[in-house]
């Protein structure tokens, strides 16, 4: 089985749109939350997403319009869009993100937003705190979100080395016999420099993880978060991609 693994899509439609037309074949897709927050259409991302076989858990940014946690935890441009997403998003999806988990196990490979020790809100960033969660749980493969940098952690040796891995974009991570914690990179708003959207294909059968970007019409979305007002900053942000 193939499965689009995507995370961060916070309300980008076009940006999910560009994944979807120019993915390599898939059955199902996992998402890693954030499904909105930041972006313009957070109720046409999330009707899209449900029209695949899709297995989700739940995003810092889900977790805020929610109403789960104060807003001042959110920088202010965040807080913003937050609030506006609140006030957005229809009852229904309001209900499909309260039905998401923090966290669960698919076929032997976790998923979550954040971390396994924190799955909403700690960034997976360096390899001490890959290490703190390579030994929190004995998982094999996890795929977490949360940072937009795509980005692998490896344990070796039994968990005496833990380290960090760029993601080549031409050849396949193999998954067999190791341990790893993956990051696809974010669909919606990349922040490693490259404003293209990120996200992964796992192949459960061979094994493999292949990272892929793919150009998106960044215009229609920044002109779509100026009509309903949404922070400059955050507008700005995602022709840099940072
Ligand atoms: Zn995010």
């Amino acid at each position: 089985m193939r499965i689009l693994v995507l995370t961060d899509v916070h309300g980008n439609l076009a940006a999910l749109q560009s994944v979807l037309a120019t993915a390599p074949a898939f059955d199902r897709i996992w998402c890693l939350g954030d499904l909105v927050g930041y972006g313009p259409n957070p109720n046409e991302v999330i009707e899209r997403l449900q029209e695949f076989s899709l297995v989700s858990v739940l995003g810092n940014h889900d977790w805020g319009v929610l109403g789960r946690s104060d807003p001042y935890i959110f920088n202010a441009d965040a807080r913003y869009a937050l609030l506006w997403t609140q006030t957005e998003l229809n009852s229904e999806n309001r209900r499909f993100l309260a039905s998401l988990p923090a966290g669960i196990e698919v076929d032997g490979y976790v998923l979550v937003h954040a971390s396994l020790r924190e799955p909403i809100w700690e960034y997976l960033l360096d390899v001490d705190a890959a290490r703190k969660n390579f030994a929190f749980h004995n998982f094999s493969v996890a795929f977490v979100g949360h940072t937009h940098i795509p980005l692998v952690f490896e344990s070796v040796e039994n968990g005496r080395e833990v380290r960090g891995l760029l993601p080549d974009w031409h050849e396949p991570l193999q998954l067999d016999g190791r341990r790893l914690l993956v990051n696809p990179g974010s669909v919606g708003q990349p922040r490693d420099g490259d404003p293209r959207a990120a996200y992964g294909i796992l192949d459960t059968e061979a094994r493999t993880f292949s990272f892929h970007r793919v150009a998106y019409a960044v215009e229609i979305t920044q002109e779509r978060m100026r009509v309903r007002g949404l922070p400059e900053r955050l507008i700005d942000r995602l022709e840099v991609g940072r």
